[in-house]
């Protein structure tokens, strides 16, 4: 009976867990599926990435280049970056560029777009209507 008590309390905390993480969790894109390949670094899912961020592919490109300081294409639904980068460098700036040009500041909610206000790109939330302006940041590095 032991291990009836186990599960049992195992259940309870996995039903605990949801509940308090997932309901207002924050806005989860896939994998990144990341790898080196000699002196290339290729990430083979950028396209379903910008898709599941409902941003364009040069946008999000540009953005990846300037911030790993670094060249590369894209060729089909894959980028080939130049050098040598691990995952977590290219998810690190993803999810920069997450915070920066796609979760609402309010709600965090990824149901945004970008509109030019006054001459001012600004985000402006579908879900909430909050309107944040862009952040203008240092580049490089
Ligand atoms: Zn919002």
């Amino acid at each position: 009976m032991e291990e009836y008590k186990y599960e049992d309390l195992l259940d309870r905390v996995l039903k605990q867990l949801p509940s308090t993480t997932t309901a207002e969790s924050r806005f989860v894109i896939p994998e990144l599926r990341v790898f080196i390949e000699g002196k290339t670094t290729i990430f083979d899912n950028f396209d379903a990435v910008c898709g599941y961020m409902n941003r364009e592919q040069e946008h999000v490109i540009k953005f990846l280049l300037n911030e790993l300081g670094t060249a590369g294409k894209v060729e089909g639904n894959r980028v080939i970056f130049q050098g040598r980068f691990s995952k977590g460098d290219v998810e690190r700036q993803v999810m920069r560029y997450m915070d920066e040009y796609v979760l609402c500041g309010e709600c965090k909610k990824p149901d945004t777009h970008i509109i030019k206000m006054d001459r001012v790109w600004v985000l402006k939330c579908d879900a909430c209507g909050a309107i944040r302006p862009i952040m203008k940041r240092k580049r490089g590095k």
